[in-house]
């Protein structure tokens, strides 16, 4: 009996799991078993493993081959376990040293041809093999680039079994310099006072101090207003406001977006909040993430710290809208998969832009809407209660008129907007030091309302509405947390009475037109 084993790692959702593949070779009929919870999509790895074996001058021997993935109860996708099986058969087959192998993480998948091709998720694999102590991984040349971001890694970088067997046998191993596999999407946001800027939005005063008041405390924001007023506008330049990542969530938010198979490591960590805007007509698996194999996240995870954008909103599907409440109640999405589910962070900051009406006409004066006051009615009711509650500011958006493009006065830049948004962040910081929070917008009910009670004075207008009916707990609890980002804004130690009026007032002029 001749026994080959070789690391790999099992994704499970962004979490990587070390794998043992034992690669076993009996006498007995010719045989090829696979066993250990792999999925169908790792059933194929069989032929490939054998084909760029052969390829690579070592042809298996026809007797009874047993591949084993341990530990088993650990859920097995993908097509990046192929390098780990091909490592632990050629050591089976006495053509690497077991020594050199066992030193080394394997994470790849083979060509018939014997290439070594990179994978989606090489970035949060490689992390969780450092995390174990394995820091020296072997990945494909093209996933070298990403697999380097982490830190500690030691990437040995191939491009054929070929390598993997001159690695093994200590032949030299060609130096391979990477190049990256998804080039071209930059799906992150752009350096603060770069890219989109605040400059270039003409008038819009209320919107453009909701967009700064959803930057500094991390507020869901609603934007209702005719097409053209500047919704989209505005809602590219949130990112812009925004701060920095720090390092644990660049190296999430990273990780993220090498599992969907679409980082260019050549700008390295993903350190500013990325930007998502999905069309109406996307499904909801393109929302929340899915598919065959190793699930990808979708765009309210590739979102995670940073901005998911819904343009004509009340144009999505029910059912996508609906999706999102479990990611904007938890911070993460569950993709439930026949092997077990995966989870993917997904703590956005909502924005959504919706017409008024299905004519978009029907704000401010309205004399060009041509809806019936049911349609009107109905438009906006599509956001559902739920979700709209959730929206901490709901603000209405008018077309600019003419005395705004006649006005002289130059429009902010973003620049000036984020440093006051970096200033009231920093206060949060300071307040929420010791809580899982870091901003407003995250701060749990009851927190806000035993360790950060205000005073029935400062909270009256508020509290009134809460026990008319006209708001809800969940709404209440909003309101305190836009007064305090007002509050921080300003530069006061606590909100006070003209802070909570005001956040109610930014809860509801959207509604305005609904
Ligand atoms: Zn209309």
């Amino acid at each position: 009996v001749a026994l080959g084993r070789c690391l790999a790692v099992a994704l499970v959702g962004l979490e990587g799991h070390l794998v043992e593949v034992e690669a076993d070779i009996a006498d007995g009929l010719p045989a090829f078993a696979l066993v250990g919870l792999p999925d169908t999509s790792l059933f194929e790895s069989r032929d490939r493993v054998r084909a760029a074996l052969s390829n690579a001058g070592c042809t298996l021997p026809s007797r009874r081959i047993t591949v084993n993935l341990s530990p088993a109860a650990l859920p097995k996708t993908g097509s990046g376990f192929d390098l780990a099986v091909a490592t632990a058969l050629l050591v089976a087959c006495d053509r690497a040293d077991p020594a050199s192998v066992r030193g080394h993480v394997h994470v790849g998948e083979l060509g018939l041809d014997g290439s070594v091709r990179p994978v989606r998720g090489a970035l949060p694999a490689v992390l969780a093999a450092v995390r174990a102590g394995r820091p020296r991984v072997v990945v494909a040349a093209q996933n070298a680039a990403e697999a380097a971001l982490v830190p500690g890694a030691e990437v040995v970088a191939v491009t054929s079994l070929g390598d993997v067997i001159a690695l093994h046998t200590g032949g030299p191993v060609p130096v391979h310099d990477g190049g990256w596999s998804a080039p071209g999407v930059p799906h992150a946001g752009p350096p603060p006072g770069m890219g989109p800027d605040l400059r270039d939005v003409v008038g819009q005063t209320r919107a453009r101090s909701a967009l700064e008041v959803a930057a500094a405390g991390g507020h869901h924001l609603l934007m209702v207003g005719p097409p053209g007023a500047g919704k989209t506008m505005l809602a590219a330049r949130l990112p812009g406001l925004l701060p920095d990542l720090d390092d644990a969530a660049a190296l999430e938010v990273t990780a993220i977006h090498s599992v969907a198979g679409r980082l260019d490591p050549s700008t390295g960590l993903i350190r500013r909040p990325p930007f998502e805007d999905p069309h109406h007509t996307c499904t909801v698996v393109a929302l929340v993430g899915g598919g065959s194999g190793l699930p990808r996240p979708g765009a309210a995870s590739r979102a995670h710290r940073g901005v998911l954008f819904l343009d004509e909103a009340a144009e999505f599907e029910a059912r996508a809208l609906d999706a999102l409440r479990q990611p904007l109640e938890h911070g993460l999405l569950v993709i439930h998969r026949a092997l077990g589910s995966a989870r993917y962070p997904a703590r956005f900051q909502l924005v959504m832009a919706a017409n008024p009406c299905p004519c978009g006409r029907s704000s401010g004066k309205g004399v060009d809407c041509t809806c019936s006051p049911a349609a009107r009615r109905r438009y906006l009711a599509r956001l559902s209660g739920p979700l709209l509650d959730r929206m901490d500011l709901q603000v209405e958006v008018r077309a600019v008129s003419r005395a705004d493009l006649a006005s002289h006065c130059a429009p902010e830049s973003s620049r000036q907007v984020a440093e006051r948004v970096a200033t009231a962040r920093a206060a949060q910081a300071e307040r929420l030091t010791s809580t899982p929070w870091v901003c407003n917008g995250e701060v749990a009910g009851a927190w806000l309302r035993s360790a950060l009670r205000l005073s029935p004075r400062v909270t009256r207008t508020a509290d009134r509405r809460l026990d008319r009916g006209d708001l809800t707990v969940r709404g209440y609890d909003r309101v305190l947390r836009v007064a305090w980002t007002l509050a921080d804004l300003a530069g006061r130690d606590s909100p006070g009475p003209a802070d909570v009026d005001q956040a109610l007032e930014l809860r509801q002029q959207g509604r305005v037109a609904a």
